[in-house]
Protein backbone atom coordinates (compact mmCIF):
# COMPACT_ATOMS: atom_id res chain seq x y z
CA UNK A 1 0.00 0.00 0.00
CA UNK A 2 1.63 3.41 -0.38
CA UNK A 3 0.49 7.25 -0.39
CA UNK A 4 -2.28 8.32 -1.72
CA UNK A 5 -2.97 5.78 -4.45
CA UNK A 6 -6.16 6.70 -4.83
CA UNK A 7 -7.53 2.66 -4.86
CA UNK A 8 -6.38 1.62 -1.51
CA UNK A 9 -10.06 0.96 0.68
CA UNK A 10 -9.93 1.04 4.20
CA UNK A 11 -13.05 0.00 6.36
CA UNK A 12 -13.58 2.67 9.00
CA UNK A 13 -15.76 1.39 12.15
CA UNK A 14 -16.25 4.59 14.73
CA UNK A 15 -17.30 7.46 13.60
CA UNK A 16 -17.61 9.91 16.42
CA UNK A 17 -15.55 12.25 17.77
CA UNK A 18 -12.24 10.97 16.60
CA UNK A 19 -12.86 8.43 14.18
CA UNK A 20 -14.95 11.42 12.00
CA UNK A 21 -11.57 13.46 11.70
CA UNK A 22 -9.78 10.28 11.45
CA UNK A 23 -12.04 9.00 8.39
CA UNK A 24 -12.26 12.43 6.89
CA UNK A 25 -8.13 12.38 6.90
CA UNK A 26 -8.27 9.03 5.12
CA UNK A 27 -10.49 10.45 2.60
CA UNK A 28 -8.29 13.55 2.16
CA UNK A 29 -4.86 11.00 2.04
CA UNK A 30 -6.64 9.55 -1.63
CA UNK A 31 -8.22 6.51 0.80
CA UNK A 32 -11.60 5.19 0.03
CA UNK A 33 -13.36 4.95 3.04
CA UNK A 34 -16.15 2.45 4.05
CA UNK A 35 -17.56 3.94 6.88
CA UNK A 36 -19.35 2.25 9.46
CA UNK A 37 -21.10 3.43 13.10
CA UNK A 38 -24.51 2.22 15.00
CA UNK A 39 -25.14 5.48 14.26
CA UNK A 40 -26.57 6.34 11.03
CA UNK A 41 -26.30 9.73 11.12
CA UNK A 42 -22.36 9.62 11.27
CA UNK A 43 -22.42 7.15 8.64
CA UNK A 44 -24.38 9.42 6.56
CA UNK A 45 -22.23 12.75 7.64
CA UNK A 46 -19.34 10.69 6.31
CA UNK A 47 -21.06 9.34 3.32
CA UNK A 48 -21.93 13.30 2.15
CA UNK A 49 -18.20 14.01 2.19
CA UNK A 50 -17.30 10.56 -0.03
CA UNK A 51 -17.19 7.45 2.38
CA UNK A 52 -19.07 4.16 1.32
CA UNK A 53 -21.46 4.10 3.55
CA UNK A 54 -21.57 0.59 5.35
CA UNK A 55 -24.04 -1.51 7.37
CA UNK A 56 -21.47 -3.53 9.54
CA UNK A 57 -18.38 -3.84 10.35
CA UNK A 58 -18.53 -6.81 8.13
CA UNK A 59 -19.45 -4.32 5.17
CA UNK A 60 -17.15 -2.13 6.61
CA UNK A 61 -14.42 -4.08 5.63
CA UNK A 62 -15.59 -5.96 2.35
CA UNK A 63 -12.86 -5.39 -0.39
CA UNK A 64 -10.68 -3.67 2.42
CA UNK A 65 -6.83 -3.51 2.31
CA UNK A 66 -7.29 -2.69 6.74
CA UNK A 67 -9.97 -2.35 8.70
CA UNK A 68 -9.45 0.52 11.55
CA UNK A 69 -12.00 0.55 14.47
CA UNK A 70 -12.16 3.46 16.80
CA UNK A 71 -14.57 2.14 19.34
CA UNK A 72 -15.54 3.42 23.03
CA UNK A 73 -14.15 0.85 25.14
CA UNK A 74 -13.51 -2.96 24.90
CA UNK A 75 -16.72 -4.10 25.08
CA UNK A 76 -17.38 -2.68 21.63
CA UNK A 77 -14.24 -3.53 19.99
CA UNK A 78 -14.98 -7.01 21.08
CA UNK A 79 -18.90 -6.83 19.74
CA UNK A 80 -17.30 -5.71 16.16
CA UNK A 81 -14.44 -8.70 16.48
CA UNK A 82 -16.37 -11.72 17.34
CA UNK A 83 -20.24 -10.38 16.82
CA UNK A 84 -22.53 -12.20 13.99
CA UNK A 85 -21.45 -9.66 11.25
CA UNK A 86 -18.15 -8.92 12.70
CA UNK A 87 -15.02 -9.21 11.50
CA UNK A 88 -13.36 -12.68 12.76
CA UNK A 89 -15.83 -13.70 10.32
CA UNK A 90 -15.38 -11.36 7.75
CA UNK A 91 -11.98 -9.96 7.94
CA UNK A 92 -10.92 -7.29 5.34
CA UNK A 93 -8.95 -8.90 2.13
CA UNK A 94 -6.31 -6.97 3.26
CA UNK A 95 -6.56 -9.10 6.80
CA UNK A 96 -4.97 -6.49 8.36
CA UNK A 97 -7.67 -5.10 11.76
CA UNK A 98 -6.19 -1.89 13.27
CA UNK A 99 -7.84 -1.12 16.56
CA UNK A 100 -7.22 2.45 17.47
CA UNK A 101 -8.98 2.47 20.81
CA UNK A 102 -7.80 2.64 24.36
CA UNK A 103 -9.22 -0.38 25.63
CA UNK A 104 -7.65 -3.80 28.04
CA UNK A 105 -4.40 -4.62 26.76
CA UNK A 106 -5.52 -8.19 28.21
CA UNK A 107 -8.50 -7.91 25.57
CA UNK A 108 -5.83 -7.42 22.83
CA UNK A 109 -3.75 -9.88 23.42
CA UNK A 110 -6.81 -12.48 23.25
CA UNK A 111 -8.39 -10.85 20.17
CA UNK A 112 -4.99 -11.04 18.45
CA UNK A 113 -4.84 -14.51 18.98
CA UNK A 114 -7.93 -15.53 18.10
CA UNK A 115 -7.40 -13.63 14.87
CA UNK A 116 -3.95 -14.40 14.24
CA UNK A 117 -5.73 -18.28 14.52
CA UNK A 118 -7.61 -17.15 11.13
CA UNK A 119 -4.41 -15.94 9.38
CA UNK A 120 -5.20 -12.18 10.35
CA UNK A 121 -3.13 -9.65 12.00
CA UNK A 122 -4.33 -7.85 14.82
CA UNK A 123 -2.61 -4.00 15.73
CA UNK A 124 -3.68 -2.34 18.79
CA UNK A 125 -2.82 1.08 18.07
CA UNK A 126 -4.66 3.81 20.34
CA UNK A 127 -3.62 7.47 19.75
CA UNK A 128 -2.98 10.57 21.49
CA UNK A 129 -3.50 14.46 20.43
CA UNK A 130 -7.21 14.58 21.15
CA UNK A 131 -9.77 15.81 18.83
CA UNK A 132 -7.87 18.25 17.24
CA UNK A 133 -4.84 16.68 16.54
CA UNK A 134 -7.08 14.00 14.60
CA UNK A 135 -8.70 17.08 13.10
CA UNK A 136 -4.90 17.80 12.14
CA UNK A 137 -3.85 14.45 10.98
CA UNK A 138 -1.06 15.06 14.26
CA UNK A 139 -1.85 12.25 15.89
CA UNK A 140 0.41 10.49 17.92
CA UNK A 141 0.36 6.76 17.36
CA UNK A 142 1.20 3.69 19.59
CA UNK A 143 1.43 -0.01 17.96
CA UNK A 144 1.31 -2.96 19.15
CA UNK A 145 1.57 -5.85 16.95
CA UNK A 146 3.59 -8.18 14.05
CA UNK A 147 6.14 -5.62 12.38
CA UNK A 148 5.05 -6.49 9.09
CA UNK A 149 1.64 -5.76 9.22
CA UNK A 150 2.89 -2.33 10.97
CA UNK A 151 5.04 -2.10 8.02
CA UNK A 152 1.94 -2.83 5.52
CA UNK A 153 -0.43 -0.24 7.24
CA UNK A 154 1.91 2.50 7.28
CA UNK A 155 -0.12 5.07 4.96
CA UNK A 156 -2.66 4.29 6.29
CA UNK A 157 -0.90 5.88 10.10
CA UNK A 158 0.76 8.72 7.90
CA UNK A 159 -2.97 9.98 6.85
CA UNK A 160 -3.92 10.27 10.37
CA UNK A 161 -1.21 10.81 12.58
CA UNK A 162 2.58 12.30 12.87
CA UNK A 163 4.39 10.16 15.45
CA UNK A 164 3.76 6.90 14.42
CA UNK A 165 5.89 4.09 16.67
CA UNK A 166 6.15 0.45 16.67
CA UNK A 167 6.27 -0.56 20.59
CA UNK A 168 6.28 -4.09 20.66
CA UNK A 169 4.29 -7.51 20.95
CA UNK A 170 -0.04 -7.11 20.97
CA UNK A 171 -0.99 -5.09 23.80
CA UNK A 172 2.18 -2.89 24.25
CA UNK A 173 0.24 -0.03 22.21
CA UNK A 174 -2.33 -0.17 25.00
CA UNK A 175 0.45 -0.38 27.72
CA UNK A 176 1.90 2.44 26.35
CA UNK A 177 -1.41 4.57 26.04
CA UNK A 178 -1.64 3.55 29.62
CA UNK A 179 0.79 5.33 30.71
CA UNK A 180 0.32 8.68 28.41
CA UNK A 181 -3.19 8.82 30.00
CA UNK A 182 -1.81 8.75 34.07
CA UNK A 183 0.44 11.12 32.89
CA UNK A 184 -2.34 13.27 31.63
CA UNK A 185 -4.87 12.86 34.07
CA UNK A 186 -2.50 13.96 36.90
CA UNK A 187 -0.98 16.65 34.92
CA UNK A 188 -4.91 17.69 34.73
CA UNK A 189 -5.11 17.15 38.59
CA UNK A 190 -1.96 19.45 39.33
CA UNK A 191 -3.73 22.03 37.07
CA UNK A 192 -6.77 21.97 39.11
CA UNK A 193 -4.65 22.62 42.03
CA UNK A 194 -2.63 25.43 40.84
CA UNK A 195 -6.14 27.23 39.80
CA UNK A 196 -7.91 26.53 42.93
CA UNK A 197 -4.80 28.15 44.67
CA UNK A 198 -4.28 30.90 42.70
CA UNK A 199 -7.84 31.21 42.61
CA UNK A 200 -8.33 31.88 46.42
CA UNK A 201 -5.36 34.05 46.68
CA UNK A 202 -6.91 36.03 43.97
CA UNK A 203 -4.42 35.85 40.99
CA UNK A 204 -5.86 36.25 37.52
CA UNK A 205 -6.40 33.31 36.11
CA UNK A 206 -5.34 33.64 32.37
CA UNK A 207 -2.23 35.86 33.75
CA UNK A 208 -1.33 32.62 35.72
CA UNK A 209 -1.54 30.18 32.46
CA UNK A 210 0.38 32.54 30.67
CA UNK A 211 3.09 32.62 33.24
CA UNK A 212 3.44 28.66 33.69
CA UNK A 213 3.39 27.92 29.99
CA UNK A 214 6.07 29.92 29.74
CA UNK A 215 8.45 27.93 32.49
CA UNK A 216 9.18 24.66 33.63
CA UNK A 217 5.06 23.74 34.62
CA UNK A 218 4.13 24.49 31.04
CA UNK A 219 2.17 21.47 29.48
CA UNK A 220 -0.44 20.27 26.87
CA UNK A 221 -2.92 19.98 29.16
CA UNK A 222 -2.73 23.55 30.22
CA UNK A 223 -2.08 24.95 26.89
CA UNK A 224 -5.31 23.27 25.56
CA UNK A 225 -7.23 22.51 28.54
CA UNK A 226 -6.39 25.91 30.40
CA UNK A 227 -8.77 28.42 28.89
CA UNK A 228 -11.93 26.22 29.15
CA UNK A 229 -10.83 25.73 32.82
CA UNK A 230 -10.52 29.04 33.61
CA UNK A 231 -14.13 29.96 31.83
CA UNK A 232 -15.91 27.34 33.06
CA UNK A 233 -16.91 25.84 29.86
CA UNK A 234 -17.49 22.22 30.07
CA UNK A 235 -17.77 21.27 26.85
CA UNK A 236 -16.99 18.03 25.55
CA UNK A 237 -14.28 17.08 23.58
CA UNK A 238 -12.31 14.26 26.06
CA UNK A 239 -15.12 13.15 28.00
CA UNK A 240 -14.88 12.42 31.93
CA UNK A 241 -16.55 8.96 31.52
CA UNK A 242 -14.05 7.94 29.01
CA UNK A 243 -10.93 9.19 30.96
CA UNK A 244 -12.21 7.48 34.09
CA UNK A 245 -12.65 3.99 31.45
CA UNK A 246 -8.83 4.31 30.96
CA UNK A 247 -7.69 5.21 34.68
CA UNK A 248 -9.42 2.31 35.55
CA UNK A 249 -7.46 0.35 32.83
CA UNK A 250 -4.20 1.29 34.16
CA UNK A 251 -5.02 0.81 37.54
CA UNK A 252 -6.41 -2.90 36.44
CA UNK A 253 -2.80 -2.95 34.65
CA UNK A 254 -0.94 -1.61 37.87
CA UNK A 255 -3.15 -4.15 40.26
CA UNK A 256 -1.98 -7.18 37.73
CA UNK A 257 1.78 -6.08 37.78
CA UNK A 258 1.80 -5.18 41.51
CA UNK A 259 3.03 -1.88 40.81
CA UNK A 260 1.82 0.84 43.48
CA UNK A 261 0.17 3.94 41.29
CA UNK A 262 -0.98 6.32 44.36
CA UNK A 263 -1.41 9.51 42.42
CA UNK A 264 -3.28 7.90 39.37
CA UNK A 265 -5.42 6.14 42.33
CA UNK A 266 -6.04 9.67 43.69
CA UNK A 267 -7.10 11.21 40.44
CA UNK A 268 -9.43 8.02 39.79
CA UNK A 269 -11.34 8.60 42.56
CA UNK A 270 -11.73 12.20 41.42
CA UNK A 271 -12.97 11.47 38.24
CA UNK A 272 -15.51 9.15 39.90
CA UNK A 273 -16.44 12.14 41.76
CA UNK A 274 -17.17 14.47 38.74
CA UNK A 275 -19.16 11.66 37.35
CA UNK A 276 -21.30 11.22 40.22
CA UNK A 277 -22.02 15.02 39.99
CA UNK A 278 -23.44 14.14 36.37
CA UNK A 279 -20.21 15.33 34.29
CA UNK A 280 -19.67 12.16 32.85
CA UNK A 281 -20.14 13.38 29.16
CA UNK A 282 -18.50 16.63 30.21
CA UNK A 283 -14.86 17.29 28.62
CA UNK A 284 -11.79 16.61 31.05
CA UNK A 285 -11.53 20.25 32.24
CA UNK A 286 -14.79 19.74 33.77
CA UNK A 287 -12.44 17.88 36.83
CA UNK A 288 -12.07 21.42 38.04
CA UNK A 289 -15.63 21.97 39.07
CA UNK A 290 -14.46 18.86 41.83
CA UNK A 291 -12.19 21.98 43.01
CA UNK A 292 -15.30 24.21 42.86
CA UNK A 293 -17.01 21.83 44.99
CA UNK A 294 -14.41 21.44 47.39
CA UNK A 295 -13.32 25.53 47.66
CA UNK A 296 -17.10 26.32 47.52
CA UNK A 297 -15.94 28.68 44.77
CA UNK A 298 -16.93 28.44 40.73
CA UNK A 299 -14.87 29.31 37.41
CA UNK A 300 -16.30 31.86 34.66
P1 LIG B 1 -17.05 8.58 20.84
O1 LIG B 1 -17.94 7.98 21.86
O2 LIG B 1 -17.21 10.02 20.47
O3 LIG B 1 -17.14 7.74 19.47
C1 LIG B 1 -17.29 6.33 19.45
C2 LIG B 1 -18.18 5.97 18.27
O4 LIG B 1 -18.31 4.55 18.22
C3 LIG B 1 -19.59 6.55 18.36
O5 LIG B 1 -19.91 7.24 17.18
C4 LIG B 1 -20.47 5.33 18.57
O6 LIG B 1 -21.76 5.47 17.99
C5 LIG B 1 -19.66 4.27 17.86
N1 LIG B 1 -19.97 2.89 18.26
C6 LIG B 1 -20.20 2.40 19.50
N2 LIG B 1 -20.39 1.07 19.45
C7 LIG B 1 -20.28 0.71 18.14
C8 LIG B 1 -20.37 -0.53 17.46
N3 LIG B 1 -20.60 -1.68 18.10
N4 LIG B 1 -20.21 -0.52 16.11
C9 LIG B 1 -19.97 0.64 15.43
N5 LIG B 1 -19.88 1.85 16.04
C10 LIG B 1 -20.03 1.88 17.38
O7 LIG B 1 -15.56 8.32 21.36
P2 LIG B 1 -14.21 9.08 20.91
O8 LIG B 1 -14.02 10.29 21.75
O9 LIG B 1 -14.18 9.18 19.42
O10 LIG B 1 -13.13 8.01 21.41
C11 LIG B 1 -12.95 6.77 20.75
C12 LIG B 1 -11.80 6.03 21.44
O11 LIG B 1 -10.61 6.83 21.33
C13 LIG B 1 -12.02 5.77 22.92
O12 LIG B 1 -11.46 4.53 23.26
C14 LIG B 1 -11.26 6.90 23.58
O13 LIG B 1 -10.83 6.56 24.89
C15 LIG B 1 -10.10 7.10 22.63
N6 LIG B 1 -9.53 8.47 22.57
C16 LIG B 1 -10.35 9.56 22.61
C17 LIG B 1 -9.77 10.84 22.56
C18 LIG B 1 -10.62 12.09 22.64
O14 LIG B 1 -10.05 13.17 22.88
N7 LIG B 1 -11.93 12.02 22.41
C19 LIG B 1 -8.39 10.98 22.47
C20 LIG B 1 -7.59 9.83 22.39
C21 LIG B 1 -8.18 8.58 22.44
Amino acid sequence: MSDNEGTACVGFIGLGTMGREMARNLLKAGFAVRAYDVRPEAVSELAAEGAVAATSPADAARGAAVAVTMLPDTPHVEAVVYGEHGLLKAPPAGRIIVDMSTISPVAVRRMAADLAAVDVAFLDAPVSGGPVGARNAALSIMVGGAADAFATAQPVFRAMGTTITHVGAPGAGQAVKLCNQLVCGINIQAICEALALARASGVDLDQLRHVLLGGSAASWMLDRLGPQMIAGDASAGFRIDLMLKDLRLVLEQAGALDVPLPATALVTSQYVEARAHGEGTNGNQALFRVYDRMTGRTAG
